[in-house]
């Protein structure tokens, strides 16, 4: 039986563990991967202490510093369903079954995908949600990037600088990116703007040679050839687990918490971008992560 589990390794579960360790608490991580998004994530200029550091030697960083104490550190393994009986009950996607007096949900966020035919079939072969990964594999080579917001406009100036060509497919008749991110797209000239449309199919044999948009006004479809689509419409919280009793979730499905990272649930906390906290950023998931297992402490020493 653990004092805490903490579900997810991102920078939050990462955090969450430090303090739960120096508490001297029975702590279990247990987590997909380790380092969440940070690992997709090149070079990291905003945190603390670090004027640049890529995102897998934070990462690392952070495993190091908690893998000095007695931890139950499980990778690869997931959340599929929590209930509260005595105690914690959680079912792992390996068939195991964890007992935990507290938990501590730190799932964070992963890509949304598009929905359409030959997505999940060509994910990995010219299907990314990640340009910061992936980009430099297509150099000189054409490639679309779906979405109009940050992602999506960090991702064509990513590309235009690697690939020859670079569509932009976007639903909307305009970006929703910063507009010092727009302005140097429409300087850029291997970029095509496509407003309006959206991608409606992905196709090729092994790779991916081309993809089927449709105009949104006059629904008139074409078909363009790339070696690659790049889905940039964003991220959504890794909330579909089961949970008994059910979690107070906001209609973007994020786990509402109060300042003290409790939920609606006694004993069960949540941290980071799983949760309706506003700004998604690392220090910030760091923290809510530190303040979470903090509180984790506090419930138990009442009990
Ligand atoms: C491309 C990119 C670049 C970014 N750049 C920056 C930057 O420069 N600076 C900055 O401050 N922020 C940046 N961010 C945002 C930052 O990475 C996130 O805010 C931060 O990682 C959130 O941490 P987290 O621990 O809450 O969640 P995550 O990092 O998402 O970690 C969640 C963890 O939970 C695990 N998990 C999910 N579901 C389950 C399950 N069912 N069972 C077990 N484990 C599970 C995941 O595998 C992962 O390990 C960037 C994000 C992206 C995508």
């Amino acid at each position: 039986m653990y004092d805490t589990a903490i579900y997810g390794a991102g920078p939050a579960g990462l955090s969450a563990a430090l303090y739960t360790l120096r508490k001297n608490m029975k702590t279990a991580l247990i987590s997909k991967d380790i380092g969440g998004q940070v690992i997709t994530t090149w070079d990291v200029e905003n945190y603390p202490g670090f004027k640049k550091i890529g995102g897998y030697d934070l990462s690392k960083k952070m495993e190091e510093q908690i893998t000095q104490f007695p931890i139950a550190l499980d990778e690869g393994v997931s959340l599929v369903k929590l209930e509260k009986k005595s105690v914690f009950e959680a079912h792992l996607d390996n068939g195991k079954v964890l007992k935990s007096k507290t938990v501590i949900l730190a799932l964070g966020k992963k890509y949304q995908e598009l929905g359409v035919k030959g997505e999940k079939k060509f994910t990995g072969k010219g299907v990314s949600y990640c340009s910061t990964c992936d980009a430099p594999l297509f150099k000189n080579k054409t490639t679309v990037v779906a979405g109009g917001g940050n992602a999506a406009a960090e991702a064509l100036l990513e590309l235009s600088k690697i690939a020859s060509k670079v569509y932009a497919v976007i639903r909307k008749e305009h970006f929703r990116a910063d507009p010092v991110l727009i302005q140097k797209i429409e300087e850029t000239k291997n970029i095509e703007i496509l407003f309006n449309h959206s991608i409606q199919e992905i196709s090729g044999n092994e790779f991916v040679e081309k993809v089927m948009i449709q105009k949104k006004d006059t629904n008139e479809v074409k078909t363009l050839e790339t070696d690659a689509v790049f889905v940039e419409i964003g991220l959504v919280p890794n909330t579909s687990f089961e949970c008994v009793p059910s979690l107070t979730i906001n209609d973007q499905k994020e786990i509402r918490v109060n300042n003290k990272g409790e939920t609606n649930i006694k004993g069960l906390f949540a941290a980071g971008d799983v949760t309706d906290i506003p700004e998604k950023q690392i220090v910030i998931a760091a923290g809510e992560g530190a303040k979470a297992a903090l509180s984790a402490f506090r419930y138990l020493q009442n009990q």
